[in-house]
Parts: C-alpha cells; structure tokens; sequence
C-alpha cells in the first residue's frame, strides 16, 4: 500500500477504510475520536449483529478482545481485527471454560447463562447468553424448578436474581473493576450536587445493591442513550464508563451528564488509538478468528437469547 500524506488522520482512516471494504465499530466506551470516525458506535452485540449485515470484507472493532470474538461468530466469511491485541476484559477473563465445564459436570441438566462479556470459549459451554439489557429476560423463561449457572459478573446475575426471584441460581463471583469505580458514597454526592438530575446506572455497578434506591433507572448503555433522548430531564448523573458521555453530550447539547465517578475509566478500552487504528487497516493485523468448531457451538446461546427476547 503506497504511503500518502493526508490532512488528517480522520482522512487516512476514511481511505484505508475504503480500500479495504471494511468497516469500523466503535464500543461506547472507546475515546471520542475513535467514536467519530466509526461508522457504528453502540454496546458489543448490536455492533456484530449490525456488522454482519453489511458487505465489509473486513471489520475493524475497536473495543475489547471478546467482542471481536463475537463478531467473528457472527461473521466468520470476514476478516476481523483489532487495533491492540492486549485489549481485553478483566470481567471477562474471570471465569474460564474449564470452570464451567466442571459445574455442568456436578450439575448435569443446569443452565448455564453467559453474560456477553465471556470469551467465545465459554460462550460455547453455555447454555444462553444474555446482555444487560435482556438478562432480567433470559433468566425468567428458565423454569424454576432448573439449576441456574450465571457466569461471570456478580452484580448483574444479582440484579436479575433479584428481579426474577429465580430461587435457583448460582452467581459466579465476578467483576468489572472499571464498574466498581462507582461507589454509593459517589453516586450521592453527585445527587446532592446537582438536585433533580436524573440518575441512570449500569447493572455491572459494583455499588448496585447498596445503591439501587438512588437510580431512576438501570440501564445497559444503549438503554442509557435510549432513554436520555425520551426523557424531559436536562440533567443526568451517568454510571458507567465515562466513555459514553462522548456521544451522550454530543446527541443532546441541550443537557447536562455528570459521571458518577470520574475515575469510571477502563484502562482496556482505552488501549485503542487512532494510530492503532491506521496501523491494524494499513496492515490488516491484529486478526481475531475464532475456530469454526468453538463459533459454531458459541453461536447456538446467542441464537438461543435472540429467540426469547
Ligand atoms: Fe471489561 Fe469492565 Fe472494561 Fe467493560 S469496562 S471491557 S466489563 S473491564
């Protein structure tokens, strides 16, 4: 590929991109610049789901390593790739498939439910998967009387034990450390600050239980942007990442988010640039490939939560 001087990288971006049919997502909490020049920005699942639409040869994820995997088993005829291999997820990384194949073994005929953020690898010993928006769901069509797995963020498989009142759920004892940033201390500053902002958390909120009474909602991310442009509020106390705020305060210039934490940063998202990105189309590296044999096993959860929401 011949080297060209452009304006911007914003314009070397956009060519690379054409030569090489492929196109760029952006997870919510990727930096502003890289949101900018993504063609979709929005949660994991519905990047893949929306990638695998389109006809891009390639696609280009810039957010962490189990969501490439995921677009790689929606989209195995692409080439998908990343612009720092080092990014993943300690969330993720928090349970194996090792683990999970021994509590199916010492509990044959449960369930075992996978939060997206899992590696393909245990996606592909589960039974469903499930998002933050559709856990409360996909933990309700499980009959009561069946033995539940939920694998591996704590705070969200309480958070639907609570909602569904399933008395037979076991909770893996996993966590988003970025998540657990935010705390109830935190949450009620920021109400006492700012009177009559709304309050939208994250279920991955380490402070969650404590915290429950103090949010208006709780909400995935893409719920979040969902409800903020529906709301009358003009102010909003936001949960999560601080990444989202990007797109929230550029959608609504009208409104006000505070973060609830400011320290909410997840050092792995944070791995990609803009650089990164130039070097991984210019070079088509780093690929994430998951081996047909695992895809097609971590297929049948995903297809499996599509069905029942
Ligand atoms: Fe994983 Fe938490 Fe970072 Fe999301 S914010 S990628 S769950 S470590």
């Amino acid at each position: 590929m011949a080297k060209q001087l452009y304006d911007s990288i914003q314009d070397e971006i956009k060519a690379l991109k054409e030569e090489r049919k492929a196109i760029i997502l952006a997870h919510n909490y990727q930096t502003g610049d890289i949101q900018d020049v993504a063609d979709i920005t929005g949660d994991s699942l519905r990047l893949s789901q929306e990638a695998a639409k389109t006809d891009a040869e390639v696609i280009l994820f810039s957010g962490v390593h189990f969501m490439a995997e995921t677009a790689s088993i929606l989209s195995p005829e692409k080439t998908v790739i990343v612009p720092d291999l080092e990014a993943g997820c300690s969330l993720a990384d928090m349970v194996s498939p090792e683990a999970v194949r021994q509590w199916k073994e010492k509990n044959p005929g449960g369930v075992v439910i996978c939060y997206v953020n899992t590696s393909a690898a245990v996606k592909a010993e589960s039974d469903y998967c499930c998002t933050s928006s559709n856990a409360v769901q996909v933990v309700r069509h499980i009959p009561q009387e069946k033995k539940i797995l939920f694998v591996p963020d704590y705070f969200l498989g309480s958070y639907a034990k609570a909602q569904t009142g399933h008395p037979n759920m076991e909770i893996w004892h996993g966590y988003c450390p970025t998540h657990m940033m935010i705390q109830t201390e935190d949450i009620k500053k920021k109400k006492a600050e700012h009177q009559g902002a709304e309050c939208i958390m994250h279920p991955e909120c380490g402070c969650l239980t404590k915290s429950m009474h103090l949010a208006d909602k709780i909400l995935s991310t893409e719920g979040m942007i969902r409800y903020v442009s529906e709301s009358n509020a003009k102010k909003f106390i936001v949960g999560t990442e601080t990444g989202i705020l990007h797109r929230l305060i550029k959608d609504h210039p009208d409104k006000e988010f505070i973060p609830a934490a400011d320290l909410a940063v997840c050092s792995y998202m944070k791995m990609n640039t803009m650089e990164k990105i130039v070097d991984s189309l210019e070079n088509l590296r780093y690929e994430v490939k998951v081996p047909e044999a695992i895809a097609k096993k971590a297929r049948l959860p995903i297809e499996r939560m599509l069905q029942i929401v």
